[in-house]
């Protein structure tokens, strides 16, 4: 058995990025920049107004003869000589010569083709400079970069509207158990309703990922082995769930080293979800998930997620962390590490966790009420109530 730290290392060294794609930068958001942009352009591309106002070419005089307009979109080739001014709209292209803009809400008076100002005033207020911002030819995003809407809008600007990013994967959901069934009309006595593909299809929705998901597969060794064949060749993850622990009917590990998957690791010191099993075929990456509806999902949260961010190129691929003060005091044997769902929340100054009632691997009213996983380490049995624990945002 190894523990969480190693059994995360494992994932992440073997998980590589995924193929790149150019798309259009609206297909893009949310995806990650699989390459370095350099803009084609100066950014902003030439001097312009940040105000609607005057363009003056004489910061020490208070007044300033009007001699045009220029409005946003406009090109203008006349230079403005000192003591002339020319009424600017936000965003104008400002003539050769000036040295301030003097928002319109700042001009004392304005009579006979003049304005009058309260001088002086500082040199290039108001004023845009081309180029303050980029530079055609700097980089201006660097590769694992997520693309925000911020980031989208930051290169449409600079006219860049294609860009390499990394292609999501293609994800396959495989729960086993010849107990599961899909739906409640088939609940005879001994069989239960099939879950996990729901939990993980979900939970990977926020990733923007669409898995397949085949029908429940029965502990038939015959049948998994088929199904399995075509998954590995099909995928770049199978999740499978279920069959991968001591039973006799668990037959997950055998099917898959007989289809050439290299075990990367099999259990983890860890509560739930200590049978948890990774393996790597060629480019596909399979996760053998604890059947348990709770160990299953823990486990692609702390697993199985940052695998796919990985080979989506996101830069910070695990759950964010922070700590929070215990409100409950908790006990336990195991030097295991134990995922405890609980609530988290921001009162008087700290955050403070209620880790819940209904922690058992087949219990998932906990986790339908959980925002966190609290991380009560291996080596920890006990903790009393207000002690920090570190938790795990879900
Ligand atoms: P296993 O790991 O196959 O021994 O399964 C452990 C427990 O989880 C058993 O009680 C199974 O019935 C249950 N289980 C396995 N797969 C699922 C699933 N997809 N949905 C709900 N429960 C499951
Ligand atoms: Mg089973």
């Amino acid at each position: 058995m190894i523990s969480v730290e190693e059994a995360q290392q494992i994932v992440m060294n073997e998980v590589l990025s995924g193929p790149v794609v150019t798309l259009p930068l609206q297909d893009a958001c949310g995806r990650v920049l699989a390459g370095e942009l350099q803009s084609p352009i100066d950014s902003p591309l030439f001097d312009s107004s940040a105000m609607d106002g005057f363009a003056i070419a004489a910061c020490d005089l208070a007044r300033h003869k009007v001699v045009g307009l220029v409005a946003a979109g406009n090109t203008i080739e006349k230079t403005l000589h000192r003591g002339e001014a020319m009424r600017v709209m936000t965003g104008a292209m400002l003539p050769q010569g000036t040295t301030a803009v003097i928002p319109q809400e700042e001009i004392l008076k304005e009579e006979d083709g003049t304005i009058l100002i309260s001088s002086p005033v500082t040199q290039d207020l108001h004023i845009r400079r081309q180029g303050e911002e980029v530079r055609a030819g700097d980089l201006v995003l660097s590769k694992n970069t997520p693309i925000t809407a911020g980031a989208a809008g930051f290169l449409s600007s600079l006219g860049i509207l294609k860009i390499p990013v990394f292609t999501p994967p293609k994800i396959l959901i495989f729960p086993t158990g010849s107990e599961l069934v899909s739906h409640p009309s088939a609940l005879q006595s001994g069989k239960i309703m099939e879950s996990n593909s729901c939990s993980l299809s979900a939970a990977l929705f926020p990733l923007n990922l669409v898995p397949r998901i085949v029908s429940p597969v029965p502990d038939i060794p015959k049948v998994m082995h088929a199904m399995l064949e075509v998954a590995l060749s099909e995928n770049d993850f199978v999740l499978i769930t279920g069959g991968v622990s001591v039973g006799i009917f668990d037959h997950v590990k055998e099917i898959l080293a007989s289809l050439k998957v290299k075990t990367c690791f099999w259990k983890v010191a860890q509560k739930p979800g200590k049978p948890l099993y990774f393996g790597r075929k060629n480019n596909t990456f399979v996760f053998g998930l604890p059947g348990n509806p709770a160990s299953s999902l823990v486990c692609f949260y702390e697993y199985v997620r940052p695998a796919l961010l990985k080979w989506m190129g996101f830069p910070d691929c695990f759950l964010k962390k922070c700590e929070a003060r215990l409100l409950k005091p908790f006990f336990k044997k195991e030097e295991r590490v134990h995922f405890v769902r609980g609530k988290v929340f921001y009162k008087e100054g700290e955050w403070q966790v209620d880790p819940f009632e209904g922690q058992e691997s087949h219990k998932m009213g906990s986790f339908a009420k959980a925002n966190c996983l609290a991380v009560i380490p291996a080596a920890v049995k006990e903790l009393k109530e207000g002690d920090a624990v570190v938790i795990h945002w879900l």
